[in-house]
């Protein structure tokens, strides 16, 4: 197969799923006679996170989603986090909130989590969805993890049987997405920094999910012949090639595309790949906040995948 044709296209995917989006925010505001609305807080000023803030808040513009961007300086106090969150909990014209992470150090994240109201937590890291999610009774699911679901689904249609690894456990990535193979009856590993063996585990991956925040990571050595990879990472490092691009830093996952590209079945490319998507369900997470707070229905895209 010619490497092209094994790229997962997740630009292309967060596309079609903004085009499917994009109908129900038309409908949502002749209905309530406003758009449906995302607040998002962000403390300090941290390049990465000014970066993926403005690209939300680009794509809610351009998508009928109203966004309220709260910066607030990195020397915020907790309790001033907490009273803002309550507030915007408080205000029936917000829908959806966010609260762009890494938090500074003084700020517990796990309170700034419990204190958004689960009806408005359109990342779905409160412990009601986290809960939901792990019941197999889905809620708002962390979008990294439900775009990458989607991909999966689209590319590879029946999941059932297929030995799915994860390497990286974490709250936002790892576990979520374990749960939602496991729903779709994969067989799941979650491997970490203290998995033993870890290259054998990952060989035995027809599916594996990178996200562990260690620039190009996985090798060949990792992958199994026709493997699904999708890479999580996004990791900002120094461009060696500089004369090509003009540029001093660039981006990389935490698989080494160039290495594994003659060995997968299919690959998402970092940029290009998980990103997109991440903000795609973030803008459907909003939408069905905003129909479910009207106490409406929304049919959630994920059944329609599922
Ligand atoms: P975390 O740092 O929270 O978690 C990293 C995980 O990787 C941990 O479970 C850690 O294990 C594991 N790990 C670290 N080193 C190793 C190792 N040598 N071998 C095996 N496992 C290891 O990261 P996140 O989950 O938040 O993010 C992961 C990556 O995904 C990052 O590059 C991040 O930038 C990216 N990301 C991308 C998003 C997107 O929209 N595309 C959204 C969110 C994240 P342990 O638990 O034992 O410490």
């Amino acid at each position: 197969m010619e490497p092209n044709n094994k790229i997962i296209n997740g630009k292309f995917y967060a596309e079609s799923l903004l085009k499917k989006i994009y109908p129900l925010s038309i409908q949502y505001i002749e209905k309530y006679k406003r758009k449906p609305s995302l607040a998002v807080i962000l403390l300090g000023a941290d390049p990465a996170s000014l970066i993926y803030v403005k690209n939300k808040i680009r794509t809610a513009e351009n998508n009928n989603i109203e966004s309220i961007e709260i910066p607030l300086s990195i020397a915020t106090s907790e309790r001033i986090v907490l009273d803002k969150i309550i507030e915007l909990n408080n205000n029936p014209k917000i829908d959806g909130i966010l609260v762009q992470l890494p938090l500074p150090k003084h700020i517990s994240e796990e309170l700034v989590i419990q204190t958004i109201s689960p009806d408005k937590d359109v990342d779905g890291f409160h412990p009601n969805n986290f809960g939901k999610l792990f019941m197999g009774k889905p809620n708002f699911i962390p979008c990294t993890p439900f775009g990458c679901f989607y991909m999966l689904k689209k590319e590879i249609g029946n999941l059932s049987g297929k030995n799915a690894v994860i390497v990286g456990r974490s709250n936002i990535v790892g576990k979520p997405m374990a749960s939602l193979l496991l729903s779709s009856n994969c067989t799941v590993t979650i491997t970490h920094s203290k998995t033993k063996n870890l290259i054998d585990e990952c060989k035995k991956a027809d599916i594996l999910i990178a996200a562990i925040g260690k620039p190009e990571m996985i090798n060949a050595e990792y992958v199994k012949k026709n493997a699904v990879i999708i890479d999580v990472g996004i990791n900002r490092i120094k461009n060696t090639n500089i004369e090509i691009t003009n540029k001093k830093s660039k981006l990389v996952g935490d698989v080494n595309y160039n290495k594994v590209i003659n060995i997968v079945g299919k690959i998402t490319p970092v940029p290009g790949g998980v990103g997109p998507m991440t903000i795609a369900c973030l803008m459907h997470n909003t939408l069905k906040a905003a129909f479910l707070n009207k106490k409406d229905n929304f049919i959630d895209i994920i059944e329609g995948i599922s």
